[in-house]
Order: structure tokens, then sequence, then C-alpha cells
């Protein structure tokens, strides 16, 4: 009936090997409710008390310390972080306050008589 060797708990049992987390060990126990409706019973090994099947979802870095060390491993070049970002807004938008200063600073030329109004044209 056992069939073939498998390293499962149950068969396990089933031949006497002893199991290290019977009914006497000592640990914590996951205490999840099962979809039988009794707590899991399976060594509680997270912070969280649970088992690794009942952890639930990450909840992220707890310290600077790990996030920065998240943040470094999904970092490429850092060209996009808030920062780099902020800079290039400023540059773009430095450009244009130059762009618009020369666009009046044209507007006044052509009005005034020292530029012909398709200057650009005649340029080359
Ligand atoms: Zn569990």
């Amino acid at each position: 009936m056992l069939g073939g060797f498998k390293k499962t708990t149950k068969r396990n049992l089933l031949k006497g090997i002893p199991w290290r987390f019977g009914p006497n060990w000592p640990g914590k126990r996951c205490e999840a409710k099962t979809r039988k409706g009794t707590p899991c019973q399976r060594p509680a090994k997270l912070p969280v008390g649970r088992c690794r099947l009942h952890g639930g979802a990450s909840t992220g870095p707890r310290t600077e310390e790990g996030l920065k060390r998240l943040a470094d491993s999904k970092t490429k070049h850092g060209r996009f972080t808030k920062i780099e970002r902020a800079k290039a807004r400023a540059r773009a938008e430095q450009g244009r306050i130059i762009r618009r200063e020369l666009k009046e600073l044209e507007t006044w030329f052509i009005d005034h008589g020292h530029l012909k109004k398709n200057w650009r044209k005649d340029w080359h």
C-alpha cells in the first residue's frame, strides 16, 4: 500500500518514523483557520506567528536600512529617481523661461523695426 519511498510526513508516520513536529512538540503552532475549520497546527515560523502557508503577503521593509537595501536592489542607474526627475523638470522649466524671453525679444525687435517679420528665412 505504501508503494515506493516518498518523503512525506504522513508516510513517515505510517512507517513509524518519528516526526519532529509531533503532538508533543513544544514550539508555537500556526493558529490560522483551515478550510476544515480547525486550526492549522503547523509549526509557526514567521514573526506573525503563522506557518509559511498562512503568513500572508509581505508588509514591506520595517527599517530605513531595509528600505535602502530594497531600493538599491531595484535601482539600475538612478536616472529616474525622484531627485533626478525633479532636476530634469527644473531644467525643462528653465528652457521654457529662456525660450519665452527670446520670443519676447524677437517680437520687440520686429515691432521696433530692427528685424523683418520673417528674418529667419533670410538668414541663410
Ligand atoms: Zn498555518
